[in-house]
């Protein structure tokens, strides 16, 4: 029996009251189905243990992760440690050392939910996100010749490796999930060197994917298509700072915050991939025991299924969605006035129902 090793990182603020939902629905499908079979160990490294330590994770951290099937993590951020200290850290050193250079974002407007544009059922597409350079590179500098002539300078690093990796990623998730058409998120009328760059390998893997169709958009336009007619998209493939732009966007149509998935993978397996929800540790409702859980439930769905399990993935994609058409049981970001604790256990029900 394969018994699947998860690590778990609860964080700060609302990550901690999150995950622990998001772990009970794992324990419930585990107790259901007899074939999912995992392991899990906590590590408490968040902010309270950088004030402890000076550090966010021991020295050997990322040997302690290397040898999990995946990670599940919270959200850190505390008003006592720097952003950039936390985020630098242990999430970025996780990202970039298990090679985790896909961002996967679902933008699927959930049975139940209303989106606020006038769109109906179905929005329901993925951004694929480049994870490990390009924009977001520390390369660059701010030079300093006299106040009026003072500058900084930014690079953007872009590789054939890393652009191929990621539209290969892109046509091959098309492929597996039966979808018909990937669209390239760009800008290379205007920037020239990265973003023409990018389109040409990208082209170059979509010349050998000609039975899915490929479209391109400058990434502005884009942004108007994504409220104008969000559901002519399947996949989207985006550099790291549109990816990042982009997925946000798609968060607030399909719900917000409190429904916004991610994973960062490793697709060749080699290393953990870990999954997460999109909203930060939300010091403004921490400790309330309001948090939304069902970001985190649905980043462990998407674990499930990067660890073979499409089946338990959809049946928790199911039974969030029946909670959601009920309407009544539903934290306060959403109109209601439950509890997170409330909210996993009602999830869990539901599963049981379902699978039972
Ligand atoms: P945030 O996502 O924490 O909160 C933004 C707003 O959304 C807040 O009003 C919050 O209450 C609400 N919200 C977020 N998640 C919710 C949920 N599950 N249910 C209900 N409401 C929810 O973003 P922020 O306020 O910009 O950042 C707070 C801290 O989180 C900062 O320290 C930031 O650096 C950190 N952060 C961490 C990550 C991460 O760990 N990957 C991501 C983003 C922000
Ligand atoms: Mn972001």
């Amino acid at each position: 029996m394969n018994v699947d090793k998860i690590a778990i990182l609860p964080g700060d603020g609302i990550g901690p009251e999150v995950t622990r939902e998001a772990v009970k629905i794992l324990q419930t499908l585990s107790e259901i189905d007899s074939t999912f079979q995992m392991e899990t160990k906590e590590f408490n490294w968040n902010s309270d243990y950088y004030l402890e330590h000076g550090r966010m994770m021991p020295e050997d951290g990322l040997d302690q992760l290397k040898d999990f099937d995946a990670i599940l993590f919270g959200a850190i951020g505390d008003y006592r440690v720097p952003d950039s200290v936390t985020i630098w850290n242990l999430i970025l050193p996780i990202r970039k050392h298990f090679q985790q250079y896909v961002n996967f974002r679902p933008v699927k407007l959930l049975r139940g939910m209303e989106s606020p544009l006038k769109q109906d059922n179905p929005i329901d597409f993925v951004i694929i996100r480049e994870n490990s350079e390009g924009e977001y590179t520390d390369s660059g500098g701010n030079m300093f010749h006299g106040e009026t002539r003072e500058m900084a300078i930014q690079n953007t690093v872009m590789t054939r490796q890393g652009i191929t990796q990621i539209a290969e990623f892109a046509y091959q998730y098309a492929r597996e999930h039966g979808l018909t058409k990937v669209t390239n998120a760009t800008k290379s009328n205007v920037v020239v060197h990265a973003m023409s760059f990018w389109d040409r390998m990208v082209e170059e893997i979509a010349d050998k994917n000609k039975d899915i169709a490929y479209e391109k958009y400058y990434i502005d336009a884009l942004a108007a298509y994504f409220v104008q007619r969000p559901k002519s998209f399947e996949v989207v493939l985006a550099s790291n700072l549109f990816g990042d732009i982009l997925s946000d966007l798609g968060s607030a149509i399909v719900g917000g915050l409190g429904l916004a998935p991610s994973g960062n993978i490793n697709p060749s397996g080699e290393f953990p991939s870990m999954f997460e929800a999109v909203h930060g540790s939300a010091p403004d409702i921490a400790g309330k025991g309001i948090a939304n859980p069902m970001a985190q439930i649905w980043s462990a769905a998407l674990m499930l299924e990067h660890l073979g399990r499409r089946d338990l993935h959809d049946a928790v994609l199911t039974a969030m969605e029946e909670v959601l058409e009920e309407k009544k049981v539903l934290t306060p970001d959403i109109g209601g006035t439950a509890s997170t604790v409330e909210i996993g256990d009602v999830i869990a029900g539901k599963l049981k129902k379902i699978m039972g």
